[in-house]
């Protein structure tokens, strides 16, 4: 079983090979606003190893919160499809969007909320944090 998907405009394409989806949680951070240019970003959080890209992406490698990230975008549409960080070795962390059938994906967990946009209304029970939770809570939730 896996999941595939591809940039705008399919010069580059992804396929994740997982049994079941992988953790799926928003951010309502203003760097997610601006960077998707919508309300929040979708971030899938994948093995390295288990994402697959055909194509060429181009990377942009960015410094913050004492960590570096490297995003990985089509250099013709300019789609974000993941990126990498060294918050997290050996992961991938894919835009649930660019993936076939992403409305069939619900997220476990909505982080920095006090960011959310007030007509984004979360569904009860799920796990919730104002900003950043700890990787350990992070952890607890994701991974079940
Ligand atoms: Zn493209
Ligand atoms: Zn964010």
């Amino acid at each position: 079983m896996g999941f595939t998907g591809h940039c705008r405009c399919g010069r580059i394409t992804l396929a994740i090979d997982a049994p079941a989806l992988p953790p799926l949680y928003a951010c309502h951070c203003l760097d997610c606003q601006r960077w998707s240019g919508s309300a929040f970003g979708l971030h899938l959080l994948c093995l390295g190893a288990s994402v697959r890209v055909d194509g060429e992406p181009v990377t942009f490698v960015h410094e913050g919160a004492g960590h570096t990230s490297t995003q990985y975008a089509c250099g013709a549409c300019h789609t974000r499809l993941f990126n990498e960080t060294t918050a997290a070795p050996g992961m991938r962390v894919v835009r649930a969007g660019v993936l076939e059938g992403a409305e069939r994906f619900e997220p476990v967990a909505h982080i920095w909320t006090r960011r959310k946009q007030p007509w984004v209304v979360l569904p009860q029970g799920v796990a919730q944090w104002a900003q950043t939770p700890t990787a350990e809570e992070f952890g607890q939730v994701l991974m079940g």
